[in-house]
Parts: structure tokens; C-alpha cells; sequence
């Protein structure tokens, strides 16, 4: 299972600043005074031995996963990180008009759709791109974002063979196609207007996407369902779009914290928890803090916990599972 993060901002694309490049340029300025000018030879060891905000920047397209397996291709939501990663999936099949795509959408709130007029694919006769959400009515909600109110080409006018099914919270979808078994189960999430999480497993790995959704006020049996729906995940795509003290404060705004996620993480057993869905409000080196943060809250109080915390940033990539390529 491999798997890249196209968009890992939630709300709103947020593209790096110049007064955010300028920070961090004076920042890598103050690292090249402490460590000396590396030598030619020695400059990807030096890079990569920066710190984690001096690497490369978060990323500030919305919510876009990837998940490729033994051929198949599978897309968690629609976000603007969608545009470049039609823009990847043309140098292949879905260029010859031969792609078959599986999007799953979280819900239609437009950080999570506002990709898809713009996503190449959809206008290359002969690929099928095949949408699952936890609605019913999802077909007639993309059309409405492309009336011409809104965008120049509508939805029915794609050239793709677009279909549209429903999977609803409950037992696995088996998938088939491609050389691995695959199943896909969605959950339902708290979020304002619905949201669905969704638990994909193959090639012996599980991966869970879970944008958008809070945690607050919920009993014991409530989130005895989240842990069971994340139980033994590989890695958890999880929002912690809010600080600690803003998750508190917002608690019905539908949206998470890193810590928060630590704690269920931790329950659920899960190996690798990405921070996902980052505030538009945040800077770069913010975001790295509230990830140092949640680091240092699951030493503090669970010493023995080996949960990987990180996160997501605009091109990272990750194989999971046994038999990846
Ligand atoms: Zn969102
Ligand atoms: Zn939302």
C-alpha cells in the first residue's frame, strides 16, 4: 500500500507566504552560521539534516490521499490537492483515457470537493472514476458545485464515465479488481453536515482516513466506536485541525486536536498517526510545534506507548503493508 498526501490543509488552500518564506529563509541563515557552509558534496546531508521546518513547507492545498495498491488507485477526497494529482495521473493511464480511479469523499463541505472541477482526468473519454460516499444524494451535490453559476463546465458535460455509489456506515465493502483483495468500511464521523470516515485494508496493512470530525462530549460508548472502527490502523489520518485549547472552545466546530488524537491513537493501538487537515491559520513552524507537542504529551503520560506521531505534509510518502512494490 503506498500511500502521498497531495493536500493536508483543512478549510481553506493556504499557500506559503512571503513573510513566511523570508522567516524561514532567516532561520535557515541563523542554521548555516551555527554548522559552517556544507561543501558541494555535502549538501543533501546538511538538508536533510535541518530541522523538521526547515525541510520543506507543510503544504497548502486541502484534503487529497492517494492510495495506491498492485495497480489500483484510490483517492480520499477532493480537495485542491486533487489538481496536481491529476496532473501526476495523466503521464499514466488515465492520459490514455484507460484510468479507473475510486474516490472516496469524506463529505461535500468544499475543502474536501473543490478539486474535482479541476481534475484532468474527468475530461479524458474512457477513464471511470468511481465515487463512494456515506450519501445518497452525492451525484446531484457535484453537480450543483459545477452549475454555471459556479464553473464553465458542468458534471454531465465530463468527458469520463463518471458513477456514483453509496456506503453507508457498517460492514466492509469487498472490492474488487486488480490483483489485491481489498475492503473498504465507513464510519460515520461528528462533524457538521455529516462526514464519513473510512478503514481500508489490503496487502496485509490498514490504513484509516478521518478528516473532519470532533471528539467532544461523547460517552465511553461512543468513542469504544471510534477505537474499534481504528483498532491495529498502521496509520490513522487523523484532523487535528485545532490546538488543545482550541478543540475545547470549539467543541462543536467538528474538528479535533493532535493531542486528542494521541489519546484515541493510543487506545485504538495504532502504529502511525499523521496529523492532518491543518488549520489555514497556522504557519509552518506552528504546526511543527503542535506535532512536538503531542510527541511530548504521549512521553509525558504514556512512556511505553510507541505510537509514531507526524505530520502530513503536501508530498510525503509512505508503503505500508508486507507486499508493497
Ligand atoms: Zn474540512
Ligand atoms: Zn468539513
Amino acid at each position: 500500500m503506498r500511500v502521498t498526501f497531495w493536500g493536508v490543509r483543512g478549510s481553506l488552500p493556504s499557500p506559503l507566504t512571503a513573510v513566511q518564506m523570508r522567516r524561514m529563509q532567516r532561520k535557515l541563515l541563523q542554521e548555516i552560521r551555527l554548522r559552517g557552509l556544507p561543501g558541494p558534496e555535502e549538501e543533501e546531508r546538511f538538508l536533510d539534516g535541518l530541522p523538521a521546518p526547515l525541510r520543506g513547507p507543510v503544504g497548502g492545498n486541502t484534503s487529497c490521499v492517494q492510495v495506491d495498491l498492485d495497480g489500483q488507485t484510490f483517492i480520499f477526497d477532493a480537495g485542491s490537492g486533487l489538481h496536481p494529482l491529476g496532473q501526476a495521473l495523466m503521464d499514466g493511464p488515465c492520459g490514455r483515457g484507460q484510468g479507473r480511479l475510486k474516490l472516496f469523499l469524506s463529505h461535500t463541505h468544499w475543502d474536501h470537493v473543490q478539486g474535482l472541477p479541476y481534475f484532468a482526468p474527468i475530461y479524458v473519454p474512457g477513464n471511470r472514476v468511481e465515487v463512494y460516499s456515506g450519501f445518497t444524494d452525492i451525484a446531484g451535490r457535484l453537480a450543483l458545485q459545477q452549475r454555471p453559476e459556479y464553473f464553465p463546465v458542468p458534471l454531465e458535460a465530463v468527458g469520463a464515465d463518471l458513477t456514483f455509489h453509496q456506503l453507508p456506515a457498517g460492514p466492509a465493502l469487498e472490492l474488487e479488481g486488480g490483483g489485491a483483495a481489498v475492503r473498504v468500511r465507513a464510519q460515520e464521523l461528528h462533524h457538521p453536515g455529516g462526514a464519513y470516515g473510512y478503514r481500508l485494508e489490503a496487502d496485509g496493512a490498514v490504513l484509516i482516513y478521518a478528516a473532519d470530525s470532533d471528539y467532544c462530549e461523547m460517552n465511553r460508548a461512543d468513542l469504544d466506536l471510534y477505537c474499534e472502527f481504528f483498532q491495529g490502523a498502521d496509520l490513522l489520518i487523523f484532523d487535528s485541525q485545532f490546538s488543545f485549547n482550541e478543540a475545547r472552545a470549539r467543541a462543536d466546530w467538528g474538528h479535533a486536536s493532535a493531542v486528542l488524537g494521541v489519546n484515541i491513537a493510543r487506545q485504538a493501538g495504532v502504529r502511525r498517526l499523521a496529523l492532518f487537515h491543518h488549520s489555514t491559520d497556522y504557519s509552518d513552524a506552528t504546526l511543527h510545534d503542535l506535532c512536538a507537542e503531542a510527541a511530548a504529551y504521549r512521553n509525558l503520560y504514556f512512556p511505553d506507548c510507541e505510537l509514531e506521531i507526524f505530520l502530513a505534509t503536501e508530498g510525503l510518502f509512505l508503503e505500508l503493508g508486507a507486499n508493497t512494490l
